[in-house]
């Protein structure tokens, strides 16, 4: 490779680098997407003037249809949906990874047919990046499936699961020591197929809540088998990009475990032990307090302090630019209001944000759960806006709840609590929130974009 090429991709992973440090805060993360994707296209570029490639009009011909789908893609995809593209993506990477170390193998195979020794070093790498890739590959388009509900997504547990799942990493380790000792071709492509067997299990009994972390989990495993294919091919760009996706992938991981309160293990293998990951989902027909826009409003106008909480149901309803003029609105009443932002609201790590950014809320006004946690007892009113597990009191109380041990906004300080939300069906863990039938709970049901117009008109008119 010459120097040149060297120096640009050089530049390329302090782009990424520079990208991720973008990412982290809200005011950079769209300047770092760019840099991101910029430094992306410059390392896809810089080998068409340097290599000598074969099939130049072929891999034009894929890189434009691929590009073609993932800008249609990105660009159609709802916020709610973001989960399941992602792990799309992070899929077809995995599955690439593990394709060029099959191309590699040949070529190794190829130099022992003629005696040339290849170090042991590239076998682990490759033989790695086959059978994690294929793992990725298949455990992605399974999440993919589950998130999409193109099938359940309930923990799916088949009998003989734990058994079929040891007997095929048994099968995965005995073949990859096999092609470690010699590379042979159909030695790969079973242990790919293997790898794909395993991608399935893994991910068909975990289910609910953990879907998420699970791709954030495959992810950090599609960044490791880039990695360790940048090193079998000598290029730094790719063992650069690939270890940073793997970093910040386990990082994501176990911050998102650590914000449910559940460990990785217990994530991906609980149902196997038989707990579920989800309640029954069922609508409570038990009596509760409702009202109507105007009696919120009335008590809206007397209250001093109010804390919003907003969930995926905020997002489901695109309300977040009605609910910002409320805000607005009660904040030129002089009433005090911040945004509380859970963790793990919505249905990917920061939702919340990016969505309450995108309707120009201030950045100071969204609160981190615990460094508003203090000040619920001090609320007149919170406003739940389309969340509800996240403010579960069974996430203390229960220990047979699928959430316990999540930390949760301690919304049942308050004094008052709204819940604005359709009916009476649970979040996203199934499970009925006592919360609600709390004497100093009120229902406002609707559509909350509907409700939070309604409500607005009636704060304005007080
Ligand atoms: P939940 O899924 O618990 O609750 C959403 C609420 O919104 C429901 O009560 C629903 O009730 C209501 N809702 C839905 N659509 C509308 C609408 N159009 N108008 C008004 N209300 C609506 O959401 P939370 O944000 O509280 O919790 C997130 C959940 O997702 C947690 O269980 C978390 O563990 C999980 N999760 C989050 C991840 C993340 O990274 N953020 C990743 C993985 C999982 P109704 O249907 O009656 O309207």
């Amino acid at each position: 490779m010459p120097t040149w090429a060297e120096l640009v991709f050089l530049l390329c992973a302090v782009g990424f680098i520079l990208a991720l440090k973008g990412l982290s805060g809200p005011r950079t993360a769209r300047v770092g997407n760019l840099v991101g994707a910029g430094a992306a296209v410059v390392a896809c570029v810089v080998p068409f003037f340097y290599a000598d490639l074969d099939h130049v009009a072929l891999i034009l011909v894929a890189i434009v249809i691929g590009t073609a789908i993932g800008a249609v893609g990105a660009q159609r995809v709802q916020m709610t949906q973001m989960p399941q593209l992602v792990a799309l993506f992070n899929g077809v990477g995995g599955g690439a990874a593990a394709l060029v170390a099959l191309l590699e193998l040949e070529h190794f195979a190829d130099a022992t047919d003629v005696g040339v020794d290849v170090p042991a070093a590239y076998l682990v790498a490759t033989a790695f990046t086959i059978l994690v890739g294929a793992v990725s590959f298949s455990g992605s388009v399974v999440t993919f499936a589950k998130l999409q509900e193109l099938m359940t997504s309930r923990p799916v547990v088949p009998p003989g699961l734990a058994f079929a799942f040891a007997g095929s990493l048994l099968a995965a380790l005995v073949l990859a020591g096999v092609l470690i000792d010699e590379p042979v071709v159909w030695v790969g492509v079973a242990l790919a197929l293997v790898g794909l067997l395993l991608g399935v299990l893994l991910v068909l009994p975990v289910g609910g809540a953990d879907v998420p972390i699970v791709i954030s989990l495959l992810n950090a495993f599609t960044g490791l088998t880039v990695a360790a294919g940048g090193y079998v091919l000598q290029n730094t760009v790719l063992l650069v990009a690939g270890t940073l996706v793997g970093a910040s992938g386990t990082f994501l991981t176990l911050l998102m475990a650590g914000a449910m309160g559940r460990s990785v293990a217990n994530i991906l293998f609980g149902a196997l032990k038989g707990g579920s990951t989800l309640g029954s989902g069922e609508a409570s027909d038990r009596p509760v307090r409702s009202a109507t826009p105007e009696d919120v409003a009335i008590l809206l106008g007397y209250a001093e302090r109010v804390i919003v909480v907003p969930g995926y149901g905020l997002a489901v309803a695109q309300a977040q630019h009605t609910l910002r003029e409320l805000v607005e609105v009660l904040g030129a009443r002089g009433t005090e209001v911040d945004y509380a932002i859970h963790p793990v609201a919505g249905r990917m790590p920061g939702h919340m944000n990016v969505l309450l950014a995108e309707a120009q809320v201030p950045y100071e006004q969204l609160k981190e759960m615990d460094d508003i946690n203090g000040d619920f007892r001090q609320t007149d009113v919170v406003l739940v806006v389309g969340a509800n597990d996240v403010v579960n009191p069974a996430a203390r109380t229960t220990p047979s709840a699928p959430i316990y041990g999540m930390p949760i906004l301690d919304v049942d300080q308050a004094r008052q609590v709204v819940f604005l939300k359709r009916s009476m069906r649970p979040g996203f863990a199934g499970i009925e929130n006592e919360l609600l039938f709390e004497p100093q709970t009120t229902l406002l049901f609707g559509d909350a974009k509907d409700t939070l117009g309604k409500l607005l008109t009636a704060v304005k008119s007080l």
